[in-house]
């Protein structure tokens, strides 16, 4: 069975927890510290601030920048649940635009048309880690003075230039951007989140708010010779993250261009040999982005039976995801007011197919997926798979892939 990701973590990420454990600090200390200034360094960022997950992190993201009740946030509603969950949490709401007409992310244009004297700021999706048009956006952020949040999820090592400049998603371009660390992203720690920002004010105010607002850190208290009492100066929360996430964090970090060298060969590859396949079309890189493929999506003609072509590569012991979730259409988020066309976000839900690409995967992997995904679009081309019950394709949460013997595959070779 080839799995559709693999968390990539070996003996030195085990070893690294082994230390941290070993310490005698394990909570929020020294080691996410270290955390913070490694991943600093490598994006490009001024501030870099660790918390529990990408979810929390956009939650004080969205804080920072003043959004509240009565507010209203522009963004994609193709997106996972949580890029809208962080909106509602603070008593905003989002206005959902629709994606381009050539990939999945947030169409330009249709954030223009969607601004109001509402709007409270700008949140794009670095969707499946392929950068978003920040050059057209930023221009649209600045003429409208609206600050805009990347929720970079899944772009830790993706690139964009901008302004004739390569660097790094979480430079930062925009005001705030937000990463995850869950195992379905391109490095985990488990659980794991990071904000970044050039925002010396918005840096402060993430540190304290993730610490339940309290006026003096645990690690400061603790080295103090004198005696020192807390106060707590704002209403905050317990958004940290551990001592023994952060160890792992820096060890996957280091990992980081190996680890994108090999999701995009992976990449390459999948484009060669699935060429030419007729009702098929493989994503397209423009010219000023460089993706790390946190996931490689495909696109199918409409005549094609989505849920069909899947169930015949699962039949085959490969497995795949359907496109992009539409969170308008979650009872979660159904009761967002619906302004605009959100036409090409259902298409894309409906009509591409993610394949299974992770750092272990070899090239005759690839080769098999490309072999059987080439079969399966020729029979949904004639149309003629055999009537059979169907199973649901369930969405298996990534913490299931935390199975005994996932453990196993997951050890690098060598
Ligand atoms: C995974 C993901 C999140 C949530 O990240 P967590 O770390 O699991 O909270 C948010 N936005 C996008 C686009 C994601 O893919």
């Amino acid at each position: 069975m080839i799995p559709i990701a693999k968390p990539f973590l070996g003996e030195a990420e085990a070893n690294a927890a082994h230390a941290a454990v070993l310490s005698g600090w394990v909570s929020q200390g020294p080691q996410v510290a270290a955390f913070e200034a490694d991943f600093a360094a490598l994006v490009g960022a001024p501030h870099a601030v660790a918390v529990s997950n990408c979810t929390t992190a956009l939650h004080l993201a969205c804080q920072a920048l003043g959004v509240g009740p009565g507010d209203e946030v522009i963004t994609v509603s193709h997106s996972f649940i949580a890029s809208g969950n962080a909106i509602r949490q603070c008593g905003a709401m989002p206005v959902f635009v629709d994606i381009e007409a050539d990939g999945y992310n947030i169409d330009p244009e249709a954030v223009a048309q969607a601004i109001t004297p509402r709007s409270k700021a700008i949140l794009c999706v670095h969707q499946i880690g392929m950068p978003c048009d920040l050059t057209a956006l930023l221009a649209i952020a600045r003429a409208h003075d609206l600050p805009l949040i990347e929720d970079a999820a899944c772009a830790i090592g993706s690139e964009i230039r901008v302004d004739g400049q390569w660097g790094k998603i979480g430079a930062p371009h925009g005001d705030i951007a937000c990463f995850s660390f869950h195992p379905r992203k391109v490095i985990t720690t488990g659980e794991g989140g990071m904000l970044t920002t050039r925002n010396a004010e918005y840096d402060a105010k993430f540190r304290l708010w993730r610490q339940h607002g309290m006026s003096i850190s645990d690690t400061a208290r603790h080295a103090a010779a004198s005696v020192v009492f807390e106060s707590y100066i704002e209403r905050g929360y317990n958004y940290r993250m551990t001592d023994i996430q952060a160890s792992v964090g820096r060890v996957q970090l280091g990992r980081l261009d190996e680890i994108v060298r090999r999701r995009r060969e992976i990449a390459a590859l999948y484009g060669e040999m699935l060429s030419g396949i007729e009702g098929l079309s493989t994503p397209v890189e423009p010219d000023w982005a460089r993706s790390n493929w946190q996931s490689y999506a495909v696109r199918l003609d409409s005549a094609i039976d989505q849920r069909a072509l899947m169930q015949g590569l699962l039949d085959r012991d490969v497995t795949t995801r359907r496109g992009i979730m539409c969170m308008h259409l979650e009872p979660a988020q159904a009761d967002v007011e619906l302004r605009h066309s959100l036409k090409r976000s259902e298409e894309a839900r409906d009509h591409a197919v993610l394949l299974p690409l992770y750092v272990q995967m070899s090239d005759g992997e690839v080769g098999i997926v490309a072999d059987r995904l080439r079969d399966e679009m020729a029979k949904a081309r004639r149309g003629a798979r055999p009537a059979k019950p169907r199973r649901e394709p369930v969405a298996v949460p990534a913490a299931s892939m935390h199975t005994a013997s996932d453990a196993v595959a997951m050890r690098e070779p060598g």
